[in-house]
């Protein structure tokens, strides 16, 4: 139901400023006051009382492969959005390939823009794709509104994204830094790939020695050094090797214009429990051993890993075969990531604010949309997510709205269960079950 005037009331919303009993007030879709918990309602507004379930800010996931038009036998925009609303994500940033047409001239936005605008359960917005023959279509793209460009340093799994060379990454990151654009980068490097051994089968310490940490470290060493040269904005996507993490804080302590993120399968779980032939478990860069996992809480901790969000990539059940060499690589997460990273999070003595950071606040703010969302705040979006934090569910791939109900997380029983979940003051999902689509298509602004 739709409510012009509303106040959402609970004995915990998180705010920036801290976690307190609050009642939000919204008009038109829109936070207009945070007020003592026990404020008059305001005058012909309706109230919606959530008791001691947490009021947080709806997640905001800039890293999705939504796969719509042209492989959504994978996913699509319908059951991706559908998955994310039930997860208490609001706002989802789709990367630019394994759809076809990929992300990579304007005319390519709009064909994927069209396709999404009916199907959207939560607020879409798009990335552009940096090819080695595309560097004239990124100002264009840039001014069209997407948030920034996605490349990759090593083969991309499909052949229509191809990956750039040393000089092509040169020359495309020079032309995103003259308009002061953003690149977001797979980081590895393909000389370390393809001199590793790539043993092949059902072992996944195998799959694990194929794609070792060094891959990472010198891509991610490589990207330091360009960004510096050219004063540029990067982003490293899907961090796994904590070696890395080093390098990376010095170059953030130095001034280089560098933000990272992780993603929950990195933070929960681990390569010691992948049974052999569950390539449910592949992704790239690999699920890496616990000890790594450790460094990396550290880092999401004192600020050198900036955020969490899925890459979530789904494929259908056929390509996730025994043989992790030629598996499809990505894991499905989208429904699940709150869950999942609340779990361990509250384990190693976080609080719920931390995964709001990461989840919300930080990658609203990577996609320069701190503006509109990531925030119980007034002027902000009325996207909220409510959790019973303290409850738990056990991870049925029945239950899932993702297309493919191929999960790494089945049997898991996770903290945190969304009860529901709001888009501009909507409520757009209750216990399972989905309002018609309400979501936007989001650009650029700043
Ligand atoms: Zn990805």
């Amino acid at each position: 139901m739709s409510d012009a005037e509303l106040a959402l009331r609970s004995t915990r919303v998180i705010t920036p400023e801290g976690t307190r009993a609050a009642s939000v007030a919204v008009s038109a879709g829109t936070i207009t006051a945070v007020l003592p918990y026990d404020a008059p309602v305001p005058e012909g507004a309706r109230l919606a009382d959530l008791g001691d379930d947490v009021l947080l800010p709806g997640l905001v996931d800039t890293h999705v492969h939504v796969n719509d038009p042209g492989r959504t036998e994978w996913e699509g925009f319908w059951t991706a959005t559908r998955a994310a609303a039930a997860g208490g994500i609001t706002t989802l940033v789709d990367m630019p390939l394994n759809s076809l047409p990929p992300t990579t001239t304007v005319e390519n936005l709009h064909v994927k823009q069209r396709v999404a605008a009916d199907k959207a359960h939560v607020d879409v917005g798009f990335w552009g794709g940096a090819l080695p023959d595309n560097v004239k279509d990124l100002r264009p793209l840039h001014e069209a509104g997407v948030f920034g460009f996605k490349a990759f340093l090593s083969p991309s799994g499909v052949d229509e994204f191809p990956h750039l060379d040393q000089r092509q990454l040169a020359r495309s990151l020079a032309e995103i830094a003259s308009f002061d654009g953003l690149l977001i980068v797979h980081a590895e490097d393909p000389r370390h790939l393809a001199a590793a051994p790539q043993q092949g089968g059902p072992k996944y310490a195998d799959f694990l020695a194929s794609r070792p940490r060094g891959a990472e470290d010198t891509a991610i060493a490589q990207l330091i050094a360009e960004a510096r040269r050219l004063h540029a904005r990067v982003h490293v996507l899907h961090l796994s090797s904590s070696d890395a993490l080093p390098l990376i804080a010095a170059a953030k302590a130095d001034g280089v214009r560098l933000t990272v993120e992780t993603c929950p399968h990195y933070l929960t779980l681990t390569a010691e429990e992948v049974p052999d032939g569950a390539s449910e478990f592949k992704c790239c860069p690999p699920i890496r051993e616990a000890a790594n996992q450790d460094l990396l809480w550290q880092a999401l901790a004192d600020g050198t890993v900036d955020c969490v969000v899925t890459d979530h990539s789904p494929s259908t059940a056929d390509l996730k075969t025994s043989d992790f060499a030629t598996a499809w690589g990505g894991i499905s997460g989208l429904q699940l990531s709150l869950a999942a990273v609340w779990t361990q999070a509250r384990r190693r003595g976080h609080g719920l604010e931390d995964v709001v950071r990461w989840m919300s606040a930080r990658t609203a703010a990577l996609a320069g949309l701190d503006d509109r969302k990531g925030a119980i705040a007034v002027g902000r979006d009325a996207d909220f997510a409510v959790l019973a934090p303290d409850e738990t569910f056990t991870v049925d791939p029945a239950g899932l709205q993702h297309r493919n109900r191929v999960t790494a997380y089945a049997g898991k029983t996770l903290y945190g269960v969304v009860k529901s979940t709001w888009l501009r003051g909507e409520r757009i999902v209750a216990d399972g079950e989905f309002t018609p689509p309400k979501g936007r298509l989001l650009t650029r602004t700043h």
